[in-house]
């Protein structure tokens, strides 16, 4: 049993002043018409060209980012790691619109492997294919639409930049996780990386594909999938996360007029989350999980279904992942247990990251009892330390 609430291990790499502007921080984003007003202003400053880099970095970029550039994070790699808790480059470039931002993407990923190759804290690279492609030109691949001959260079161009990222990895035997998108992109997604699967994880798990279990068509998926892999001879490898886009998804299908693909209530996506992890769980000699939350609950679930199997701690195939600044209790107790952790550390200069830091302000706003979680542990290491 994981003692989650071990504050000691958990915030043991913050000094006083850092737990204290953790906390600020928690209280400024837990406030919704704070984040709701502070996110309209980052957009419009952004819009009218006003810098913002003083007023983000002392506060919430460095909060959740690791730096500009890869070598600006070795602090927070060397930090993190002396904790044995590992890190996750992740460049956050999305939504970018040109060849030329596409490409400069590509260029970060294939530097984070060669990182990875030469530091032991940094287990797999990550990409984010709205980094690589336009949104809508995959929109229109997964449509069906006929692409006029333009458009389809494009897309050869996208499927050359998967391939070229995972051909890297898989010669430097450094994983590759993409992460996953809105639905009606992700199908497309999901081909270009089951096709990558098929060619890279052959000898090994090596290209990760990301299922979000909000989406009721997700653990039918998993499970098609790796009888499909069985029958090929390739070791399949997922993220498990429960999906970022709820609200987008069922606005969407209502607008549409479509049925939502999200569960209707979030005890049905925990369920869905849980049986995913039981299924790879129990297939975990030949399929590689990292199990993407900031929910105790199903870490203790993975937890309890790997003693069951009696799979240790330390299994290859098998990790958990938060996001740099949040759920550190979870990081640090489950790396102090043994269990291989990492924390996604997005970098990238300060406007490239915006959207994400806007992101990380609304879920910590939108999800229920996280931001008081963290508060609630925060306030119990300073009072632990004040004795
Ligand atoms: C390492 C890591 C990588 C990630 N990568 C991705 C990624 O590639 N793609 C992506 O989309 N997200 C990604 N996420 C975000 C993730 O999908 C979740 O949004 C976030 O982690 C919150 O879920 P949770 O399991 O941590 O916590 P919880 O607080 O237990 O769950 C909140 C989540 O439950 C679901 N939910 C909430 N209410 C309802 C409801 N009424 N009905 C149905 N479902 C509901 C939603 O998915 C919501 O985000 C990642 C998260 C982590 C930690």
């Amino acid at each position: 049993m994981i003692a989650f609430d071990n504050t000691e291990i958990a915030f043991k790499d913050r000094d006083a002043k850092n737990l204290k502007k953790a906390y600020w921080l928690f209280r400024l984003v837990g406030s919704p018409v704070l984040v709701k007003a502070g996110s309209l202003l980052l957009k419009l400053a952004l819009w009218l060209r006003i810098p913002v880099k003083w007023a983000l970095k002392p506060t919430v970029y460095n909060h959740f980012c690791g730096g500009g550039t890869i070598s600006a994070c070795n602090e927070t790699i060397h930090r993190l790691g002396q904790s044995n808790v590992l890190t996750i480059l992740d460049y956050s470039a999305e939504r970018k619109e040109i060849e030329a931002d596409f490409d400069y993407t590509k260029r970060q990923i294939l530097d984070t492997i060669d990182k990875a190759c030469s530091e032991p804290f940094i287990p797999n690279a990550v990409f984010k294919p709205t980094g690589l492609s336009r949104f809508d030109l995959l929109e229109k691949v997964q449509s069906g639409r006929q692409l006029p001959e333009g458009e389809q260079k494009e897309f050869d161009r996208v499927k050359a930049r998967f391939d070229e990222i995972c051909a890297y990895g898989a010669s430097k035997g450094v994983p590759v996780m993409i992460d996953s998108e809105e639905s009606w992109i992700q199908g497309m997604v999901d081909a270009l990386v089951e096709d990558l699967m098929f060619r890279y994880n052959t000898e090994k798990p090596i290209v990760f594909n990301t299922l979000q279990m909000y989406r009721h068509d997700r653990l039918h998926y998993l499970q098609n999938f790796i009888e499909r892999a069985r029958q090929r001879g390739i070791f399949p490898a997922f993220k498990l996360v429960r999906g970022a886009y709820m609200e987008k998804e069922r606005a969407r299908a209502r607008k549409m007029g479509y049925p939502s693909p999200i569960y209707p209530d979030k005890a049905s996506t925990d369920q869905a989350f849980d049986e995913a992890t039981a299924l790879v769980l129990a297939n975990v000699k030949h399929v590689a999980v990292c199990i993407g939350t900031h929910n105790e609950l199903s870490c203790t679930n993975a937890v309890d279904i790997m003693n069951s199997l009696s799979l240790p701690n330390d299994h290859p195939n098998i990790s958990f992942a938060q996001l740099l600044g949040m759920s550190d209790h979870i990081s640090y107790n489950l790396a102090a247990a043994g269990y291989q952790v990492c924390k996604y550390v997005p970098y990238g200069p300060v406007k490239t990251v915006v959207p994400y830091l806007i992101r990380r302000a609304e879920e910590n706003t939108s999800v229920a009892g996280q931001t008081s979680r963290e508060l609630f542990l925060i306030k119990k290491e300073i009072q632990r330390r004040r004795g």
